[in-house]
């Protein structure tokens, strides 16, 4: 499949294996790698293999693809990281606090008084 793709883009670096991450599981269209500055252990990005910005800029199959990738790993994401909560998250624009301009949903396994969510 021919991804669009943003040369200058770090979490399409990350896809096309020109910058390293650790990969956690992926499918056609979705990818989930550890964050490499993360809010708590087991933190995890999921992003779409191609370059959207946005959630709404997205097709459904990539949207269906990413979600689809959250909902078989946060589970396991949990328990890995001895805990059963998680904050699942999306920075959806710059004024939102979105640092790479590539659609990511955030996963970070929570335990009471970790001060790691939004
Ligand atoms: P945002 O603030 O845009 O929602 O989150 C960007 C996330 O990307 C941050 O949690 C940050 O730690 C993570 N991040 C930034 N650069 C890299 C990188 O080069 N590799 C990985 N694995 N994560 C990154
Ligand atoms: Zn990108």
């Amino acid at each position: 499949m021919m991804l669009h793709q943003d040369s200058n883009c770090i979490f399409c670096k990350i896809v096309s294996g020109q910058i390293p991450a650790r990969v956690v599981k992926q499918n056609d269209r979705a990818m989930a790698f550890l964050d490499a500055f993360p809010l708590a252990a087991g933190h995890v990005l999921v992003v779409p293999k191609a370059h959207f910005q946005k959630i709404q800029d997205m097709g459904a199959p990539d949207a269906r693809a990413v979600f689809d990738l959250v909902h078989k790993i946060t589970g396991r994401i949990e328990s890995a990281a001895g805990t059963s909560a998680s904050t699942i998250a999306v920075h959806n624009g710059k004024e939102a606090g979105q640092e790479v301009p590539h659609v990511h949903v955030h996963i970070i396994p929570r335990k009471p008084g970790d001060g790691a969510g939004p």
